[in-house]
Formats: C-alpha cells, structure tokens, sequence
C-alpha cells in the first residue's frame, strides 16, 4: 500500500507511517465501534447469545464476547468462561462471514398481480469485526467464485466493495481448527483493512493494531492511538505464531487433488455413508460453500407470487436432479461430491482448495464426521495399495456403484 500519515487522536501532530503498527487500549476497541458506526458501517462482530458465539450487528464495544472461550470437537462445541477479558478469544462458532456477503436466503423479483416488481439492490457498508485469518481467506475465496469470472454475482460484488475488513490474529486455536495446515492462518493474509492483535499481560489490555489500506489508515486516525515498541511487535507476532504449533488437527501433508482423483472407488465412500446423515450441515457452516436454488412462493390467491435464492447443499438428493432423476442418490456419492470439489475439483476450477481449515464442518456435523480424518483415511489406503496391503480388510468392500 502507498504510505499515509496517521494521526494519533491524542495527539495531533504526531503522524507516523501507515505501514507502522500501532496499539489500541481496550477502550479504543470501543471507540473503533462508535467510530465505525458514525462513519456509516453497520458493524457486524462476535457477540454471545444462546451458549454461542454468534455474529450479529454490534451497537456498541459491549457487545463483544468479553471473557468467553470456546471448547470444540468432532460434533461438539461448548462456551466455557476464560480466565481473562479477553475478546477474540475464542474460536469460531456456527456461522460465518458468508451470512453476511451471500446470505442464506434472498429475494430476486415479485410480482403483485401483473405487476413485475424487480428487487432492489440495498446498498450495504458492512464493517466486520474480528475476522479471523481462515475466514479471511473464505472472503477472498468467495471473492474468486461469485465476484470473479464473466458474470459475477451482482449482490455479492455490491457488498464486497462496501465492505471494510477489521482482521483479529488468532492466538487461540480451536479444538478443530487446522488453518496453519492449508497455509490460511493463523496469521490474517492479504485483504485486511486492519488487523488486531490482542494481547492481555502485567501492561494492560491492547491490541497491535496493522494497517492494511488507506481506509483503514483513515480509521485509526479517527481513534487515539500510539506507536507500538519494538518488543510489543515482537510479542504479538510471537503470540500469533505459538497459534500455529497448538491446533487441533491438521490436513495430511499430500497431493489431496491428486489422491482424491485416485480415489473415486475407494471403499472410504461407504464407510462413510454408514455414519453420515446426509444433513448437509457441514455445507451450511462452511464459509466457503456457495450453491444456491431457487425458490417461488405464491399466495393462495396466485396474486402474490415471489422468486428467491437460497442457499443449497450438495448433500440434498434434488441437488444433482436432471430431467427424470437424481444423479447422486446415494450419501457415499454425496459426501464423495463434496470432499471432491472441495479439496480436489476446486483446483481446477478456481485455481486453489476450498477448504480453509476453519473446522466448522467438524465441530457442526452431528455424527463428529472429520474431513482431516477421512482425508488421512484415504492416504493411509493409498499407502498400504501401494505397499501391497489389503485395505479392504478393514473397511470392506465398496457393495455398489456409489450412486
Ligand atoms: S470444509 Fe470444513 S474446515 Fe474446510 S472451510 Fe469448509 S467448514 Fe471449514
Ligand atoms: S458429513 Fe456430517 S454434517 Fe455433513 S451431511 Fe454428513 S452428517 Fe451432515
């Protein structure tokens, strides 16, 4: 980025370089809140409700998830109070920022009577809040599929470029999270407007705060801020790396595009149909899932009629219906579809994988079903075939054509 002042709010002729990290108290997280809100943001953030962690439109700093952590398993995710104030420190919970640039369910026309009513397009500056490396790479993947391309998606391009993007380095990893594993985090790449670091210890409660772009330059020099010392910096980025080495779980270090082609009638596909339920919840949380339907409603009268988008998973049997049927009726094909095109397919498709190692599908699938687990299955299979060991000794073989 091109270098800009930044003026300290307390202290107005004390500008620095943009690309110099600077320290927020845990006050001026509040005022970033009012400043964003005043600048005209609606500020989406982390805010507790129903034993979660939840994103929703934040009023103000006190909304924030003061002092709450998050324990995560397979098919299990608990809040659990910290030991400290912190408010980042928590992995991720159900949603993502997805909610927000390509919601679950929006409308595209009605008609009243014979009157054609087109959608408008509501024109939105979101400000997200906290948004942890892997997610924010899922932006930037999104980015790839639905603003890229010949036709991008008009809704989704609109509310990308009013977006601003305020990234928390993550210092504490979930029980599911395997970022660091498929190069997304823990550290936030590219496509922040600022980046904080939080840090509590004997000086106090701050965050390192790394400017990204001049809008968010723009931002800090609305709010009081210092210059960080050299050690802060250093902390901070020590802090951040730790989170790396204290993940839940990582992805086999393999070709997984590659291992996944050499996979199609692997035996894992049934075994895996034997627990999963085809729910499509892992599809739902993913931040990185895209597909939508349509959908028409019509009032009983047939005078009201509307057109809507919503999301769709590739776990539903309507999902892969062609003229006269279904082509993937079974959940092996179906989970099969999905780990394919999300590790594998997507390669080809949008030039990298689909997954950011947030965890979500592991945490949120009811029967604890995990694509890291299934994934190193599949390389140990590959393995023992080409060490002459029978791998279907302890799956059994595949009993059909998984269709
Ligand atoms: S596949 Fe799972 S771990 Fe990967 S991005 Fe989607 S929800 Fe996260
Ligand atoms: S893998 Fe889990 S979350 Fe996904 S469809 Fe199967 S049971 Fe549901």
């Amino acid at each position: 980025m091109e270098k800009a002042g930044i003026e300290n709010a307390g202290n107005e002729n004390a500008a620095i370089e943009s690309d110099a990290p600077v320290i927020l108290t845990r006050a001026g997280l509040d005022e970033l809140v009012e400043v964003l809100i005043s600048s005209g943001y609606r500020v989406i953030g982390p805010t507790v409700r129903d034993n979660a962690i939840v994103l929703e439109e934040l009023l103000s700093g006190d909304q924030l998830p003061s002092g709450w952590g998050v324990d995560s398993g397979p098919g299990s995710y608990r809040l659990r109070r910290r030991s400290d104030a912190a408010v980042f420190g928590h992995s991720a919970g159900s949603q993502s920022w997805k909610e927000f640039l390509h919601p679950p369910r929006q409308p595209l026309w009605s008609m009243d009577g014979d009157q054609f009513v087109a959608s408008a397009p509501v024109p939105v500056r979101y400000a997200f809040l906290g948004v942890r490396a892997c997610d924010l790479a899922a932006i930037s993947k999104l980015g790839v599929v639905l603003g890229g391309g010949a036709r991008p998606d008009g809704a989704f391009a609109r509310r990308r470029a009013g977006l601003l993007v305020i990234a928390a380095g993550c210092t504490e990893p979930g029980g599911v999270c395997f970022c660091a594993s498929m190069g997304t985090g823990p550290a936030p790449g590219p496509g922040y407007d600022l980046s904080l670091t939080e840090r509590i210890d004997a000086s106090g409660h701050r965050f390192l705060v790394d400017v990204g772009t001049e809008a968010g330059a723009r931002i800090i020099g609305l709010l009081a801020h210092r210059v960080a010392t050299e050690s802060e910096v250093t902390d901070a980025r020590e802090a951040v790396g730790a989170a790396a080495q204290r993940m839940g779980r990582q992805m086999p270090i393999t070709d997984i595009r590659a291992l996944l082609q050499q996979s199609r009638e692997s035996p894992l596909w049934e075994d895996v149909a034997q627990r999963c339920l085809t729910c499509g919840n892992c599809t739902m949380v993913c931040p990185t899932c895209f597909c939508t339907t349509t959908e028409d409603l019509t009032d009983l009268t047939g005078e009201q009629v509307e057109r809507s988008e919503r999301w769709a998973s590739c776990f539903e049997t309507d999902f892969s219906y062609l003229h006269g049927g279904s082509v993937r009726t079974s959940g092996a094909s179906r989970y099969r579809q999905w780990i394919t095109h999300k590790l594998g397919t997507w390669h080809d498709q949008f030039g990298s994988s689909g997954c950011v190692g947030c965890g979500r599908c592991i945490a949120w699938c009811p029967v604890g079903i995990d694509i890291t687990a299934e994934i190193t299955t599949l390389a140990d299979q590959r393995d023992d075939l080409e060490a002459g060991v029978d791998v279907l000794g302890s799956l059994g073989a595949p009993t059909e054509d998984p269709r």
